[in-house]
């Protein structure tokens, strides 16, 4: 394997050559640097002390926790044999100190202890039970059948990073397989996104609600074809009872207006989901991630202001796309800003959304929203 080095925030890391990522017999994705930002962020604002990457690829992401956050013992873990030599020369590279290796796994103590681990992550999780702080599940596509293992293997207390980059199932396009792995019917069209991140933190919750473990979002986005969450769990049977409690549904007619209600069971038919329908953001979890960015150094040159507009962004369930609703009206578009402005002149609140540049979060009533479009 042809390998080249490139720095990620105070990382040094061999990375396959390739023409394209896929491609690449161990997987290393430069997009995903802002993902590994926001979660390196995250550590060093939690300052979890046992971390594990359960899909390390090239061992870039453990090994980031363990440069750039507080974690005391780091724990890298992949199937492939490649990832697994490759992840072992990268923590040479960044790490001093003793190392030895034992049957699949390798384990160097210097100022932290990492452990680097060959196997199935399911395997591995099963293994070390109620162990870890911090768990980020980035697996290929859905995360869905690590999860029970995962939620295993979390304190119980502890926080569980989660990636999907199955979109087109989250998304509808493929809705079948959406009821498949999370259980849920997807919704089409510009709610999709938002919808989909909901459905993924309400799987989490149907899952975890029968540990007795309550779900607490500290942080859930969307951004470059992939969904992100945080998820702080609070051990007990009514914490688990308040979290299924914000499980809803989401309807949407042709005219772009929406409803969603919480509820165990749809009223209605033709409803979206269950999705869950609480925030989407701890607000002093996010003080404290806006504030921690001013001694943290981004490798990617979008997490500051990405951080940011999600910090600044209304948390009220779903959103408007201004394009999308004009587009269904018959009306021409407006600036975004200018729409905000005149929500906020006439006592509502508006705020951009990260969800789509032209999409603005309120909570003005539908038909003030379309006035506004119409110039009111
Ligand atoms: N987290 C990495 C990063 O930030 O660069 C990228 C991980 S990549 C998306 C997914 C990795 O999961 C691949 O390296 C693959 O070999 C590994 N993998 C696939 N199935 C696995 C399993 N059952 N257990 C552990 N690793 C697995």
């Amino acid at each position: 394997m042809e390998l080249v080095e490139v720095t990620e925030g105070s990382a040094r890391i061999l990375v396959p050559k390739a023409e394209r990522i896929y491609d690449a017999p161990v997987f290393y994705n430069p997009v995903m640097t802002l993902n590994r930002d926001i979660s390196v962020l995250v550590a060093r604002v939690l300052g979890p002390k046992r971390v594990l990457d359960a899909f390390s690829a090239t061992g870039i992401r453990g090994i980031r926790y363990a440069l750039e956050s507080p974690a005391e013992e780091v724990w890298l873990n992949d199937i492939s044999d490649e990832a697994y030599s490759l992840m072992k020369q990268n923590v040479r590279l960044n790490f001093e100190g003793e190392l030895y290796e034992e049957d699949d796994s390798t384990y160097l103590r210097g100022e932290k202890l990492l452990v680097l681990n060959r196997g199935d992550a399911n395997k591995l999780m099963a293994e070390k039970f109620r162990y870890f702080d911090l768990l980020d599940l980035d697996p290929f596509g859905s995360p869905m059948e690590f999860l029970d293992t995962a939620l295993r293997s979390v304190r119980r207390k502890g926080v569980l990073a989660v990636t999907a980059t199955d979109t087109g199932v989250l998304c509808g396009a493929y809705a079948k397989a959406c009821l498949k792995k999370y259980l849920a019917r997807p919704i089409r069209g510009e709610l999709c996104h938002e919808a989909g991140l909901r459905i993924l933190i309400g799987a989490v919750v149907r899952y975890a609600a029968k540990y007795d473990l309550g779900v607490e979002v500290l942080l859930a986005y969307y951004r470059d074809h992939y969904f992100r969450a945080f998820l702080r769990f609070e051990s007990g049977a009514r914490e688990a009872e308040k979290s299924l409690a914000q499980l809803g549904y989401l309807w949407q007619e042709k005219t772009g207006r929406f409803t969603y209600e919480k509820a165990f069971l749809p009223e209605k038919s033709k409803a979206y989901g269950p999705l869950w329908l609480g925030s989407l953001k701890n607000e002093k979890f996010m003080e404290n991630l806006v504030k921690e960015l001013e001694s943290f150094r981004p490798a990617h040159k979008k997490t500051r202001p990405f951080v940011e507009l999600l910090s600044e962004e209304l948390d009220v369930p779903f959103h408007y796309d201004t394009h999308a609703l004009a587009r269904r009206q018959g009306l021409e578009v407006k600036k975004v800003s200018d729409v905000i402005e005149r929500l906020q002149e006439l006592g509502f609140k508006a705020s951009r959304s990260h969800f789509s540049p032209t999409a603005i979060k309120t909570n003005a009533p539908f038909e003030v929203v379309l006035d506004v479009l119409r110039g009111g």
